[in-house]
């Protein structure tokens, strides 16, 4: 079975950017947030082994502030992909995004809105099996991930495409990260 995949945009194109903040609920600013951070993240990341780079951005549902219902640009998390001598040690930079933000409570009260992935490729790559699992643990199906290319072309899929019939906490019987947030006053 194959998939077509996803039309690729421009983040240059104002069009293109507002058509995906209406789909996804985000703003443009958020949207050129998540981008530059992401290609920030990138230009960090430690890869002697393979060269490549990625970066990777996360939006939480809650900001610094503690606010929900939007979270803030200023609560924007970044990884990037940290390789080992020892190959499979390696930790890629959604992982090391999520980790952060664990780590900074930035997790909690709703999880992430968005997530954004920056490459040197010529087209978007999307995270691998990995890290859809991970992001699956603290984020809706319905979220979107961005895929940025080294020109900032980009797609856009929601973590249920990427990952269809997922396996998360419910399964376990722990709530989903973004039913807390309904619970916000
Ligand atoms: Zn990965």
């Amino acid at each position: 079975m194959t998939t077509a995949p996803p039309p690729i945009l421009s983040s240059t194109s104002p069009s293109d950017v507002s058509t995906t903040c209406a789909a996804h609920n985000l703003t443009p600013a958020e949207f050129h947030a998540l981008r530059e951070q992401a290609t920030a993240a990138k230009a960090r990341a430690y890869c002697p082994y393979s060269n490549f780079r990625v970066g990777a951005a996360l939006l939480p549902a809650v900001g610094k502030d503690g606010k929900g219902g939007g979270g803030g640009i200023d609560a924007i998390v970044c990884g990037a992909n940290v390789e080992n001598a020892s190959y499979p040690v390696t930790t890629c930079a959604e992982r090391v995004a999520v980790g952060r933000a664990v780590v900074d409570g930035l997790h909690a009260g709703g999880g992430f809105r968005a997530v954004a992935v920056a490459t040197d490729t010529d087209a978007p790559d999307s995270p691998c099996g990995m890290c859809r699992q991970c992001l699956r643990e603290f984020c809706d199906v319905k979220i979107p991930i961005i895929m940025f290319d080294k020109n900032g072309n980009f797609s856009v899929l929601r973590l249920g495409e990427l990952l269809p019939l997922s396996f998360g906490p419910q399964a376990l019987g722990v709530p989903e990260p973004s039913k807390s947030l309904a619970a916000q006053p």
